[in-house]
């Protein structure tokens, strides 16, 4: 819910903009941009190995946008007229021509009109923390999925400043969440049976029944189907795949409301790996075994899985159709009659694993700065807490 109105959001706009002096026009940001003469700041929404990368694009993006609101006056339709024009004189046919003549005498009145508000445009000055692009452009952050205004922060210096709806939440800071990079997450599980069951994903599809007591859930448009371990927001911000606070938020969630863990994963397939006392539990790649034959492989990891597969044994592998895993106790799969594949000629199938009851913590490290996968052999770890 929002928490300024439109009325609150304007006033405190205009009390954070009252001292602030006008910098530069349009068109000087523009020419200033070419020239390659503004630093920039993006408030740690991008990682430093990426941060160069990022800054060409941002600089193209706002160009374009600069460009677009002020080159309208070549359009080409206008163009194309003035040689049809051309050819209809020069064959004499006056009826076609005399058409063109009055239509291009009202490209001619709307070109005056888009030439004055583009001189308008050019020379309007931007202030200090005022957005430079009015209209569609803006700055998406991957890792915590806000949206943001480019701005004018000093005569030096290009960022951002908030979106509309940051503002109507009475959010004006626009340093990212997650500045100091993606680290791992952790949450709970219980293990009441002992019985763990590893899947690529829970089918958790039921057809919809009005009145259901399980209607907190994902419910399709048409109405007919409903997910019942889906958020009911699935397309949230909250709940977005692509960010780091989505992935963050569907642990959670999966955690929290269903008692089940959840990764993200990328492409391909996992190996699950327990050590001898079945009180941790590791995923990792699905072939670490085979990767000690590669005898161009990094010597430092090579020994790291030598030294992981004297403790640990693989205990199944599941292929990621979709790029995720999921675990979680028996009893959880069985009350809500959940299909699960565990019977040894099953194809494809998935992974019981007889454990330590208790409480488990799950530790999700793949896609963050806590795991390079060409590099560290823990993708997630799953280690009996009490
Ligand atoms: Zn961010």
């Amino acid at each position: 819910m929002d928490k300024l109105t439109v009325k609150e959001v304007h006033a405190k706009e205009e009390t954070l903009l009252a001292n602030k002096k006008p910098l530069y026009t349009h068109r000087e940001i523009m020419n200033l941009l070419k020239e390659d003469k503004f630093k920039f700041n993006l408030f740690g929404h991008v990682d430093k190995s990426y941060e160069k990368e990022a800054i060409k694009g941002v600089k193209k993006d706002i160009l374009r946008h600069l460009e677009f609101n002020s080159t309208y006056h070549n359009s080409t339709y206008h163009l194309n007229y003035i040689k049809e024009l051309e050819i209809a004189k020069a064959n004499g046919k006056d009826c076609v021509r005399n058409n063109i003549e009055t239509k291009l005498g009202d490209i001619d009145k709307s070109i005056q009109y888009h030439k004055e508000s583009i001189k308008i445009f050019e020379e309007m000055k931007i202030r200090e923390t005022d957005s430079i692009c009015i209209g569609s452009s803006e700055f998406y952050c991957f890792k915590c999925g806000e949206r943001m205004m480019y701005a004018l922060l000093d005569e030096n210096t290009i960022g951002l400043s908030p979106s509309y709806s940051m503002k109507k939440m009475d959010i004006w800071d626009c340093t990212c969440k997650f500045k100091d990079g993606e680290k791992q997450h952790s949450y709970h599980i219980t293990v009441p049976t002992g019985k763990l069951v590893f899947v690529n994903f829970f089918d958790d599809r039921k057809p919809y029944i009005e009145n259901d007591k399980n209607r907190d859930c994902y419910i399709n448009k048409d109405k007919k189907e409903m997910k019942i371990f889906e958020p009911k927001e699935k397309w949230s911000e909250e709940f977005n795949l692509n960010t780091h606070l989505g992935r963050i938020g569907l642990m959670n969630h999966y955690s929290s409301k269903h008692n089940i863990a959840f990764g993200q994963m990328g492409d391909g397939g996992i190996g699950i790996y327990t050590n001898k006392n079945r009180d941790r539990i590791v995923i990792s790649c699905a072939y670490l075994a085979n990767r000690l034959t590669d005898k161009d492989g990094d010597k430092q990891y090579l020994t790291k899985i030598e030294k992981f597969l004297k403790e640990y044994r693989k205990v199944g592998q599941i292929s990621l159709e979709m790029w995720r895993w999921m675990a979680a106790d028996m009893s959880v799969v069985e009350k809500n009659k959940i299909p699960v594949k565990i019977n040894k000629n099953d194809y494809n199938k998935d992974v019981l694993l007889k454990v330590k009851k208790g409480k488990w913590k799950v530790t999700h490290k793949y896609r963050t700065d806590d795991c390079n996968e060409d590099k560290d052999i823990e993708y997630s770890v799953l280690e009996l807490e009490e």
